[in-house]
Protein backbone atom coordinates (compact mmCIF):
# COMPACT_ATOMS: atom_id res chain seq x y z
CA UNK A 1 0.00 0.00 0.00
CA UNK A 2 2.89 1.97 -0.48
CA UNK A 3 2.56 2.58 -4.05
CA UNK A 4 2.65 6.37 -4.34
CA UNK A 5 0.31 6.84 -6.62
CA UNK A 6 -2.26 4.56 -5.60
CA UNK A 7 -1.78 5.04 -1.63
CA UNK A 8 -5.75 6.91 -1.94
CA UNK A 9 -7.21 3.54 -1.92
CA UNK A 10 -7.96 2.08 0.63
CA UNK A 11 -5.83 -0.69 2.34
CA UNK A 12 -8.44 -2.59 3.45
CA UNK A 13 -9.86 -3.62 -0.15
CA UNK A 14 -12.14 -6.48 0.21
CA UNK A 15 -12.44 -9.25 -2.68
CA UNK A 16 -15.43 -8.27 -3.71
CA UNK A 17 -13.93 -4.66 -4.06
CA UNK A 18 -10.98 -6.45 -6.06
CA UNK A 19 -13.68 -7.83 -8.77
CA UNK A 20 -14.73 -3.97 -8.52
CA UNK A 21 -11.55 -3.15 -9.73
CA UNK A 22 -11.15 -5.78 -12.55
CA UNK A 23 -14.33 -4.10 -14.03
CA UNK A 24 -12.11 -1.08 -14.52
CA UNK A 25 -9.99 -2.66 -16.40
CA UNK A 26 -6.70 -2.01 -14.33
CA UNK A 27 -3.63 -4.00 -15.76
CA UNK A 28 -2.64 -6.80 -13.78
CA UNK A 29 0.88 -5.88 -13.40
CA UNK A 30 -0.92 -2.69 -11.39
CA UNK A 31 -3.29 -4.82 -9.57
CA UNK A 32 -0.45 -7.22 -8.99
CA UNK A 33 1.66 -4.66 -7.44
CA UNK A 34 -1.07 -2.74 -5.58
CA UNK A 35 -2.53 -6.30 -3.47
CA UNK A 36 -0.26 -8.64 -4.22
CA UNK A 37 -2.44 -10.93 -6.26
CA UNK A 38 -1.10 -14.39 -6.96
CA UNK A 39 0.31 -15.66 -10.12
CA UNK A 40 -2.49 -17.13 -12.82
CA UNK A 41 -4.47 -14.22 -11.72
CA UNK A 42 -6.04 -12.83 -15.08
CA UNK A 43 -7.40 -9.87 -16.37
CA UNK A 44 -8.70 -10.01 -19.98
CA UNK A 45 -7.64 -6.15 -21.20
CA UNK A 46 -5.35 -3.66 -20.18
CA UNK A 47 -6.38 -0.47 -21.66
CA UNK A 48 -4.46 2.83 -21.26
CA UNK A 49 -7.76 5.06 -20.07
CA UNK A 50 -7.15 6.69 -16.63
CA UNK A 51 -9.20 4.23 -14.59
CA UNK A 52 -7.40 5.77 -11.28
CA UNK A 53 -9.22 9.13 -11.95
CA UNK A 54 -12.59 7.34 -12.96
CA UNK A 55 -13.34 4.55 -10.00
CA UNK A 56 -14.82 5.29 -6.86
CA UNK A 57 -12.58 3.05 -4.50
CA UNK A 58 -14.54 1.30 -1.79
CA UNK A 59 -17.46 3.23 -2.31
CA UNK A 60 -20.67 1.43 -1.98
CA UNK A 61 -22.90 1.62 -5.21
CA UNK A 62 -26.54 4.01 -5.06
CA UNK A 63 -28.26 0.54 -5.07
CA UNK A 64 -25.87 -1.09 -2.21
CA UNK A 65 -26.78 2.26 0.21
CA UNK A 66 -30.93 2.29 -0.53
CA UNK A 67 -30.90 -1.83 0.05
CA UNK A 68 -29.41 -1.34 3.59
CA UNK A 69 -31.72 1.82 4.24
CA UNK A 70 -28.64 4.06 3.91
CA UNK A 71 -29.78 7.98 3.22
CA UNK A 72 -28.59 9.17 -0.04
CA UNK A 73 -28.06 13.06 -0.21
CA UNK A 74 -28.67 14.43 -3.32
CA UNK A 75 -27.13 17.74 -5.14
CA UNK A 76 -28.71 20.93 -5.33
CA UNK A 77 -30.25 23.04 -8.67
CA UNK A 78 -27.22 23.46 -11.05
CA UNK A 79 -29.16 25.22 -14.24
CA UNK A 80 -30.62 27.82 -11.66
CA UNK A 81 -27.91 28.00 -9.22
CA UNK A 82 -25.43 28.86 -12.54
CA UNK A 83 -27.76 31.44 -14.12
CA UNK A 84 -27.78 33.50 -11.32
CA UNK A 85 -23.64 33.48 -11.31
CA UNK A 86 -23.82 34.11 -14.83
CA UNK A 87 -22.96 30.78 -16.53
CA UNK A 88 -26.35 29.53 -17.41
CA UNK A 89 -28.84 31.50 -20.22
CA UNK A 90 -32.31 31.62 -18.84
CA UNK A 91 -34.46 30.59 -21.49
CA UNK A 92 -32.88 27.38 -23.41
CA UNK A 93 -31.39 26.45 -19.88
CA UNK A 94 -28.70 24.75 -21.65
CA UNK A 95 -25.43 23.33 -19.80
CA UNK A 96 -22.67 24.17 -22.31
CA UNK A 97 -20.97 26.00 -19.33
CA UNK A 98 -19.35 22.37 -18.69
CA UNK A 99 -16.90 23.25 -21.24
CA UNK A 100 -16.84 26.77 -21.42
CA UNK A 101 -16.38 27.71 -17.90
CA UNK A 102 -15.71 24.13 -15.97
CA UNK A 103 -14.35 26.06 -13.01
CA UNK A 104 -18.03 26.90 -12.25
CA UNK A 105 -19.35 23.88 -12.55
CA UNK A 106 -16.90 22.30 -10.77
CA UNK A 107 -16.84 24.63 -7.53
CA UNK A 108 -20.62 24.31 -7.46
CA UNK A 109 -20.02 20.71 -7.28
CA UNK A 110 -17.66 21.12 -4.68
CA UNK A 111 -19.79 23.09 -2.57
CA UNK A 112 -22.46 20.29 -2.68
CA UNK A 113 -20.15 18.06 -1.97
CA UNK A 114 -19.16 20.12 1.19
CA UNK A 115 -22.47 20.19 2.16
CA UNK A 116 -23.18 16.73 2.38
CA UNK A 117 -24.43 14.98 -1.21
CA UNK A 118 -23.32 11.68 -2.07
CA UNK A 119 -24.44 12.63 -5.74
CA UNK A 120 -22.88 14.21 -8.14
CA UNK A 121 -25.24 14.39 -11.04
CA UNK A 122 -23.38 15.54 -14.29
CA UNK A 123 -24.42 18.52 -15.07
CA UNK A 124 -26.67 17.39 -18.54
CA UNK A 125 -29.69 18.53 -18.26
CA UNK A 126 -30.61 19.68 -21.50
CA UNK A 127 -27.70 18.36 -23.11
CA UNK A 128 -29.18 16.45 -26.37
CA UNK A 129 -28.59 17.30 -29.71
CA UNK A 130 -32.25 18.80 -30.30
CA UNK A 131 -32.08 21.02 -27.20
CA UNK A 132 -28.73 22.44 -27.87
CA UNK A 133 -30.20 23.43 -31.40
CA UNK A 134 -33.43 24.58 -30.58
CA UNK A 135 -35.02 28.12 -31.05
CA UNK A 136 -32.02 29.80 -32.87
CA UNK A 137 -29.33 28.54 -30.46
CA UNK A 138 -27.20 27.72 -32.75
CA UNK A 139 -24.29 26.21 -30.05
CA UNK A 140 -20.68 25.44 -31.84
CA UNK A 141 -20.66 22.55 -29.13
CA UNK A 142 -21.79 19.22 -29.72
CA UNK A 143 -24.03 17.54 -27.11
CA UNK A 144 -21.18 14.41 -26.89
CA UNK A 145 -18.51 17.15 -26.11
CA UNK A 146 -20.65 18.70 -23.35
CA UNK A 147 -21.98 15.87 -21.89
CA UNK A 148 -18.47 14.22 -21.76
CA UNK A 149 -16.88 17.29 -20.31
CA UNK A 150 -19.80 17.11 -17.80
CA UNK A 151 -19.20 14.07 -16.81
CA UNK A 152 -15.18 14.16 -15.97
CA UNK A 153 -16.37 17.31 -13.83
CA UNK A 154 -18.77 15.32 -11.69
CA UNK A 155 -15.93 12.52 -11.82
CA UNK A 156 -13.33 14.61 -10.41
CA UNK A 157 -15.31 16.03 -7.53
CA UNK A 158 -17.43 13.33 -6.83
CA UNK A 159 -13.44 11.06 -6.23
CA UNK A 160 -13.05 13.60 -3.47
CA UNK A 161 -15.53 12.54 -1.17
CA UNK A 162 -17.61 10.10 -0.51
CA UNK A 163 -20.03 10.26 -3.75
CA UNK A 164 -21.02 9.09 -7.07
CA UNK A 165 -21.60 9.86 -10.44
CA UNK A 166 -24.98 9.88 -11.70
CA UNK A 167 -25.29 10.91 -15.72
CA UNK A 168 -29.00 12.35 -16.29
CA UNK A 169 -31.31 12.47 -19.05
CA UNK A 170 -34.35 14.84 -19.59
CA UNK A 171 -37.34 15.49 -20.99
CA UNK A 172 -36.66 16.70 -25.07
CA UNK A 173 -38.02 19.12 -27.54
CA UNK A 174 -38.72 15.61 -29.88
CA UNK A 175 -41.20 14.40 -27.51
CA UNK A 176 -43.47 17.43 -27.05
CA UNK A 177 -43.22 18.23 -31.61
CA UNK A 178 -44.64 14.13 -31.68
CA UNK A 179 -41.49 12.69 -32.83
CA UNK A 180 -41.68 8.43 -33.03
CA UNK A 181 -40.41 7.16 -29.80
CA UNK A 182 -37.38 5.66 -32.08
CA UNK A 183 -36.51 8.79 -32.38
CA UNK A 184 -36.40 10.04 -29.29
CA UNK A 185 -35.38 7.03 -27.88
CA UNK A 186 -31.86 7.58 -30.30
CA UNK A 187 -31.51 11.32 -28.22
CA UNK A 188 -31.40 9.54 -24.59
CA UNK A 189 -28.77 6.90 -26.41
CA UNK A 190 -26.49 9.18 -27.43
CA UNK A 191 -26.22 10.28 -24.12
CA UNK A 192 -25.96 7.00 -22.70
CA UNK A 193 -22.89 6.40 -24.77
CA UNK A 194 -21.55 9.33 -23.12
CA UNK A 195 -21.84 8.13 -19.67
CA UNK A 196 -20.64 4.65 -20.54
CA UNK A 197 -18.04 5.96 -22.24
CA UNK A 198 -17.00 7.78 -18.94
CA UNK A 199 -18.18 4.84 -16.35
CA UNK A 200 -20.69 6.79 -14.59
CA UNK A 201 -21.81 4.81 -11.19
CA UNK A 202 -26.02 5.33 -12.05
CA UNK A 203 -28.21 7.17 -14.32
CA UNK A 204 -31.11 9.34 -13.57
CA UNK A 205 -34.06 10.07 -16.15
CA UNK A 206 -35.42 13.25 -14.67
CA UNK A 207 -37.60 16.26 -15.08
CA UNK A 208 -40.64 14.26 -17.29
CA UNK A 209 -43.84 16.10 -17.89
CA UNK A 210 -45.22 13.17 -19.48
CA UNK A 211 -44.49 9.50 -18.20
CA UNK A 212 -44.82 8.19 -21.79
CA UNK A 213 -41.47 9.81 -21.90
CA UNK A 214 -39.77 9.00 -19.17
CA UNK A 215 -40.90 5.19 -19.82
CA UNK A 216 -38.74 5.37 -23.08
CA UNK A 217 -35.63 6.90 -21.24
CA UNK A 218 -35.93 4.13 -18.46
CA UNK A 219 -35.80 1.77 -21.32
CA UNK A 220 -33.12 3.36 -23.03
CA UNK A 221 -30.60 3.83 -19.84
CA UNK A 222 -31.68 0.17 -18.39
CA UNK A 223 -29.88 -1.45 -21.56
CA UNK A 224 -26.60 -0.08 -19.89
CA UNK A 225 -27.15 -2.68 -16.59
CA UNK A 226 -26.73 0.43 -14.15
CA UNK A 227 -28.78 1.14 -12.21
CA UNK A 228 -31.81 3.62 -13.10
CA UNK A 229 -33.68 6.29 -11.00
CA UNK A 230 -36.27 7.72 -12.72
CA UNK A 231 -38.19 11.07 -11.78
CA UNK A 232 -41.11 13.30 -12.83
CA UNK A 233 -41.50 16.59 -12.04
CA UNK A 234 -44.61 16.43 -11.49
CA UNK A 235 -47.35 16.89 -8.50
CA UNK A 236 -49.96 15.25 -7.26
CA UNK A 237 -52.46 16.15 -9.96
CA UNK A 238 -50.11 13.97 -11.61
CA UNK A 239 -48.16 14.22 -15.35
CA UNK A 240 -49.76 16.71 -18.45
CA UNK A 241 -52.21 14.03 -19.58
CA UNK A 242 -53.45 13.69 -16.04
CA UNK A 243 -51.72 10.19 -15.14
CA UNK A 244 -51.86 9.89 -11.08
CA UNK A 245 -48.44 9.84 -9.47
CA UNK A 246 -48.95 5.97 -8.45
CA UNK A 247 -49.63 4.91 -11.94
CA UNK A 248 -46.35 7.09 -13.17
CA UNK A 249 -44.70 5.43 -10.57
CA UNK A 250 -45.98 1.65 -11.60
CA UNK A 251 -45.07 2.30 -15.34
CA UNK A 252 -41.19 3.40 -14.82
CA UNK A 253 -40.71 0.34 -12.45
CA UNK A 254 -41.89 -2.03 -15.02
CA UNK A 255 -39.76 0.16 -17.27
CA UNK A 256 -36.71 -1.08 -14.65
CA UNK A 257 -36.26 1.81 -13.12
CA UNK A 258 -34.66 0.81 -9.57
CA UNK A 259 -35.26 4.11 -8.12
CA UNK A 260 -38.14 6.22 -9.00
CA UNK A 261 -39.36 9.95 -7.60
CA UNK A 262 -40.03 13.53 -8.76
CA UNK A 263 -37.97 16.15 -8.80
CA UNK A 264 -38.50 19.82 -9.80
CA UNK A 265 -41.11 22.19 -10.22
CA UNK A 266 -43.06 22.11 -6.67
CA UNK A 267 -41.94 22.89 -3.24
CA UNK A 268 -40.36 20.13 -1.25
CA UNK A 269 -43.35 19.05 1.08
CA UNK A 270 -45.76 18.81 -2.30
CA UNK A 271 -43.10 16.66 -3.52
CA UNK A 272 -42.87 14.53 -1.08
CA UNK A 273 -46.89 13.84 -1.01
CA UNK A 274 -46.36 13.18 -4.58
CA UNK A 275 -44.18 10.59 -4.01
CA UNK A 276 -45.79 8.86 -0.93
CA UNK A 277 -48.76 8.50 -3.79
CA UNK A 278 -45.97 6.83 -5.93
CA UNK A 279 -44.76 4.37 -3.23
CA UNK A 280 -48.59 3.35 -2.38
CA UNK A 281 -49.24 2.69 -6.45
CA UNK A 282 -46.22 0.63 -6.65
CA UNK A 283 -46.48 -0.80 -3.43
CA UNK A 284 -50.64 -1.55 -4.22
CA UNK A 285 -49.43 -3.02 -7.60
CA UNK A 286 -46.99 -5.44 -5.68
CA UNK A 287 -44.01 -4.04 -6.87
CA UNK A 288 -40.79 -2.81 -4.91
CA UNK A 289 -38.73 0.35 -5.81
CA UNK A 290 -36.85 3.00 -3.61
CA UNK A 291 -37.98 6.26 -3.79
CA UNK A 292 -35.73 9.88 -4.08
CA UNK A 293 -37.11 13.23 -4.04
CA UNK A 294 -35.18 16.47 -5.19
CA UNK A 295 -38.22 19.10 -5.06
CA UNK A 296 -37.50 22.95 -5.82
CA UNK A 297 -36.31 24.93 -2.91
CA UNK A 298 -39.42 27.48 -3.50
CA UNK A 299 -43.10 27.73 -2.19
CA UNK A 300 -45.42 27.03 -4.30
CA UNK A 301 -48.70 26.75 -2.85
CA UNK A 302 -50.23 28.31 -5.51
CA UNK A 303 -49.59 26.13 -8.36
CA UNK A 304 -51.17 24.13 -10.66
CA UNK A 305 -50.29 21.05 -12.45
CA UNK A 306 -47.77 22.52 -14.49
CA UNK A 307 -45.67 23.62 -11.18
CA UNK A 308 -43.47 26.81 -11.12
CA UNK A 309 -43.58 27.27 -14.61
CA UNK A 310 -46.72 29.18 -14.72
CA UNK A 311 -46.47 31.23 -11.60
CA UNK A 312 -45.89 34.75 -13.24
CA UNK A 313 -42.53 35.24 -11.08
CA UNK A 314 -40.79 32.23 -13.33
CA UNK A 315 -37.58 32.52 -13.74
CA UNK A 316 -36.73 36.09 -12.32
CA UNK A 317 -38.46 37.05 -9.45
CA UNK A 318 -38.80 33.59 -7.54
CA UNK A 319 -36.57 35.31 -4.86
CA UNK A 320 -39.39 36.47 -2.12
CA UNK A 321 -40.23 32.29 -2.13
CA UNK A 322 -36.85 30.67 -1.57
CA UNK A 323 -37.32 28.01 1.80
CA UNK A 324 -35.08 29.30 4.40
CA UNK A 325 -32.63 26.60 5.82
CA UNK A 326 -35.27 25.49 8.65
CA UNK A 327 -37.56 25.16 6.27
CA UNK A 328 -35.27 22.55 4.73
CA UNK A 329 -35.04 20.44 7.97
CA UNK A 330 -38.75 20.01 8.01
CA UNK A 331 -38.74 18.90 4.55
CA UNK A 332 -35.91 16.57 5.14
CA UNK A 333 -37.20 15.23 8.44
CA UNK A 334 -40.99 14.88 6.37
CA UNK A 335 -39.09 12.89 3.79
CA UNK A 336 -37.18 10.51 5.48
CA UNK A 337 -40.62 9.49 7.64
CA UNK A 338 -42.13 9.30 4.63
CA UNK A 339 -39.94 5.98 3.44
CA UNK A 340 -37.88 7.93 1.08
CA UNK A 341 -34.44 7.32 1.27
CA UNK A 342 -32.51 9.36 -1.70
CA UNK A 343 -33.53 13.07 -0.71
CA UNK A 344 -31.50 15.80 -2.22
CA UNK A 345 -33.03 19.40 -4.57
CA UNK A 346 -33.93 20.61 -7.65
CA UNK A 347 -33.88 24.59 -8.81
CA UNK A 348 -33.45 26.82 -6.01
CA UNK A 349 -31.42 24.26 -3.85
CA UNK A 350 -28.13 26.21 -3.38
CA UNK A 351 -25.29 23.99 -1.26
CA UNK A 352 -26.52 25.73 2.29
CA UNK A 353 -30.14 24.05 1.53
CA UNK A 354 -28.34 20.02 1.03
CA UNK A 355 -26.07 21.31 4.10
CA UNK A 356 -29.35 21.45 5.90
CA UNK A 357 -30.82 18.21 4.94
CA UNK A 358 -27.36 16.86 5.95
CA UNK A 359 -27.49 18.22 8.94
CA UNK A 360 -31.17 17.09 9.42
CA UNK A 361 -29.78 13.37 9.07
CA UNK A 362 -26.67 13.81 10.61
CA UNK A 363 -28.21 11.38 13.60
CA UNK A 364 -29.73 8.58 11.42
CA UNK A 365 -26.26 9.48 8.99
CA UNK A 366 -24.13 9.09 11.95
CA UNK A 367 -21.66 12.12 9.94
CA UNK A 368 -21.97 15.60 9.58
CA UNK A 369 -21.27 17.10 6.34
CA UNK A 370 -18.16 19.07 6.56
CA UNK A 371 -19.71 22.66 5.24
CA UNK A 372 -20.71 22.03 9.01
CA UNK A 373 -17.45 23.17 10.38
CA UNK A 374 -18.81 26.70 9.94
CA UNK A 375 -22.17 26.26 10.97
CA UNK A 376 -23.43 25.76 14.30
CA UNK A 377 -26.43 23.41 14.67
CA UNK A 378 -29.62 25.53 15.35
CA UNK A 379 -27.85 28.79 15.30
CA UNK A 380 -25.83 27.57 18.34
CA UNK A 381 -22.60 30.24 16.14
CA UNK A 382 -24.86 33.65 17.21
CA UNK A 383 -23.71 32.67 21.19
CA UNK A 384 -20.77 34.46 19.56
CA UNK A 385 -22.32 37.35 18.34
CA UNK A 386 -21.53 41.46 19.50
CA UNK A 387 -25.30 41.94 20.07
CA UNK A 388 -27.04 40.54 22.87
CA UNK A 389 -30.73 40.19 21.17
CA UNK A 390 -28.96 38.42 18.56
CA UNK A 391 -27.11 36.31 20.74
CA UNK A 392 -30.98 35.52 21.93
CA UNK A 393 -31.40 33.89 18.65
CA UNK A 394 -28.91 31.33 19.08
CA UNK A 395 -31.46 28.18 19.64
CA UNK A 396 -33.49 25.80 18.17
CA UNK A 397 -37.21 27.01 19.29
CA UNK A 398 -36.57 30.72 18.13
CA UNK A 399 -35.20 28.95 14.19
CA UNK A 400 -38.10 26.29 14.30
CA UNK A 401 -40.89 28.54 14.73
CA UNK A 402 -40.08 31.86 13.28
CA UNK A 403 -42.51 33.08 10.50
CA UNK A 404 -40.11 35.30 8.20
CA UNK A 405 -41.64 38.25 6.97
CA UNK A 406 -41.24 39.14 3.16
CA UNK A 407 -40.30 42.55 3.10
CA UNK A 408 -42.35 43.27 0.52
CA UNK A 409 -45.25 46.14 1.31
CA UNK A 410 -48.24 45.63 -0.63
CA UNK A 411 -47.26 42.50 -2.04
CA UNK A 412 -50.06 39.48 -2.08
CA UNK A 413 -48.41 36.22 -1.00
CA UNK A 414 -49.57 34.12 -3.86
CA UNK A 415 -50.01 34.84 -7.25
CA UNK A 416 -52.79 33.83 -9.63
CA UNK A 417 -50.55 31.07 -11.76
CA UNK A 418 -51.31 31.27 -15.60
CA UNK A 419 -52.78 28.42 -16.92
CA UNK A 420 -53.10 28.04 -20.65
CA UNK A 421 -53.22 24.67 -20.41
CA UNK A 422 -51.18 23.42 -23.54
CA UNK A 423 -48.99 20.10 -23.35
CA UNK A 424 -47.61 17.46 -25.88
CA UNK A 425 -49.95 17.07 -28.58
CA UNK A 426 -51.29 20.91 -29.24
CA UNK A 427 -49.47 22.68 -32.06
CA UNK A 428 -48.51 25.84 -29.94
CA UNK A 429 -46.01 23.25 -27.90
CA UNK A 430 -44.28 22.06 -31.71
CA UNK A 431 -40.70 23.36 -31.37
CA UNK A 432 -38.56 24.23 -33.95
CA UNK A 433 -34.86 25.05 -34.93
CA UNK A 434 -34.99 28.80 -35.51
CA UNK A 435 -35.31 31.54 -32.95
CA UNK A 436 -38.70 32.45 -32.33
CA UNK A 437 -39.56 35.50 -35.10
CA UNK A 438 -40.92 38.77 -33.41
CA UNK A 439 -44.46 37.82 -35.42
CA UNK A 440 -44.75 34.75 -33.07
CA UNK A 441 -43.55 36.64 -30.13
CA UNK A 442 -46.53 39.78 -30.57
CA UNK A 443 -48.86 36.92 -31.17
CA UNK A 444 -48.35 35.81 -27.57
CA UNK A 445 -47.74 39.39 -26.48
CA UNK A 446 -51.35 39.65 -27.73
CA UNK A 447 -52.96 36.48 -26.09
CA UNK A 448 -50.87 37.87 -22.31
CA UNK A 449 -52.54 41.01 -23.08
CA UNK A 450 -56.57 39.67 -24.12
CA UNK A 451 -56.25 37.34 -21.09
ZN1 LIG B 1 -35.48 22.03 -11.25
Amino acid sequence: MKHSPWNWINPELTELQTTTLLKYKAGEEQLSALFGLKKGFTVTKCCNRNWEKEMAPGKKGILERLNAGEVVIGDGGFVFALEKRGYVKAGPWTPESAVTHPEAVRQLHREFLRAGANVMQTFTFYASDDKLENRGQNLKLTGVQINEAACDLAREVANEGDALVAGGVCQTPSYLSCKSETEVKAIFKKQLDVFLKKNVDFLIAEYFEHVEEAEWAVKVLKTSGKPVAACMCIGPDGDMHGISPGECAVRLVKAGAQIVGVNCHFDPMTCVKAVKMMKEGVEKAGLKAHYMVQPLAYHTPDCSCQGFIDLPEFPFALEPRILTRWDMHKYAREAYKSGIRFIGGCCGFEPYHIRAVAEELAPERGIMPPGSEKHGMWGAGLEMHTKPWVRARARRDYWETLKPASGRPLCPSLSLPDGWGVTKGHTDLLQQKEATSKDQLKQLFDRTKNQ
